[in-house]
């Protein structure tokens, strides 16, 4: 990782290590899914959100597709551990493995 090189907000990797990084020219759907996550028991992108709600407005923020939409895809505790909502893909309730 070369902290001199802009990498991607979520999986940390440059354009070198995983070609395809964008900027982010809007950062209302990642600060939404921050947001949701905060407030998860665990979340397996508990780095990012803590960079994602640390960066100041007006340092730039990269990202990949997948990664964003990985990010995005916040998965809703139900009250069976096991059973999580698919929040964002398909809106439908169904149970999958955190
Ligand atoms: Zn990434």
């Amino acid at each position: 990782m070369d902290l001199s090189k802009p990498s991607c907000v979520i999986c940390k990797k440059t354009d070198e290590e995983e070609p395809g990084l964008k900027k982010y020219t809007s950062r209302t759907s990642l600060l939404k899914a921050a947001e949701r996550r905060r407030s998860l028991v665990s979340d397996k992108f508990s780095v990012a959100t803590n960079a994602i709600n640390a960066a100041e407005p007006s340092t730039d923020l990269f990202y990949h597709s997948k990664c964003h939409s990985q990010y995005c895809a916040v998965k809703r505790k139900a009250t069976d551990d096991n059973t999580v909502y698919c929040y964002t893909i398909c809106k439908q309730k169904h149970k999958a493995t955190v």
